[in-house]
């Protein structure tokens, strides 16, 4: 791993973005930067080596290009979680809320094994509805949700009191806009 280099360097503020008010952090500054991208990676295994976690799941999009690499080198299966629509096979779903209007999330039921350990992620967690919603399609084919990850973290919208319990760990967090 490489001390010297700075996340937050890699991420670029848009203020207003996709609407006003919000500060959208945008994370591919750390993709087209190898060194970046491979010290996130590094950052990632680092966090996770030690832990009991028989698969990892991560939520379309920008959540699926973080998890590639790291699944890979844990060497353990990668689900994907999708927006509704996208998947072939028999799904769970979870509707849930956004802040404007709801969305639903589906999972493969052959993906999802009864009594698996799996980490769900994202590249960022704002609210935590998101991951909630992750973890409930994973709970209805009996696994269980032993952490949460995001590249980036924003506590200040308080996603911790929707999450519950569940350990949550990011590389990066802001506190505020
Ligand atoms: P939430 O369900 O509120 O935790 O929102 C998380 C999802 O929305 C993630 O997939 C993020 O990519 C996206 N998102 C929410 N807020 C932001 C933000 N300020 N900047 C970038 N992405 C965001």
């Amino acid at each position: 791993m490489n001390a010297h280099i700075i996340l937050d360097d890699a991420i670029r503020k848009i203020p207003d973005f996709p609407k006003p008010g919000i500060l959208f952090y945008d994370i591919t500054g750390i993709l087209v930067n190898p060194p970046v991208f491979r010290e996130c990676i590094d950052r990632m295994v680092e966090l996770y080596k030690d832990e009991r976690v028989d698969a990892i799941a991560a939520i379309e999009s920008r959540g699926f290009v973080f998890a590639a690499p790291f699944a890979e080198r844990l060497g353990i299966p990668l689900i994907l979680i999708r927006k509704k629509g996208k998947l072939p096979g028999k799904t769970y779903g979870c509707k849930y809320n956004l802040e404007y209007g709801t969305a639903e999330l589906e999972v493969h039921q052959a993906d999802v094994k009864a009594g698996e350990r799996i980490l769900v992620m994202d590249d960022l967690i704002a609210t935590g509805g998101t991951l909630n919603a992750a973890r409930n399609v994973l709970e209805q084919g009996g696994a269980s949700v032993v952490g949460f990850f995001g590249v980036v973290g924003l506590p200040f919208l308080n996603f911790q009191s929707v999450l519950g319990t569940i350990p949550v760990q990011t590389l990066i967090e802001y506190h505020g806009e």
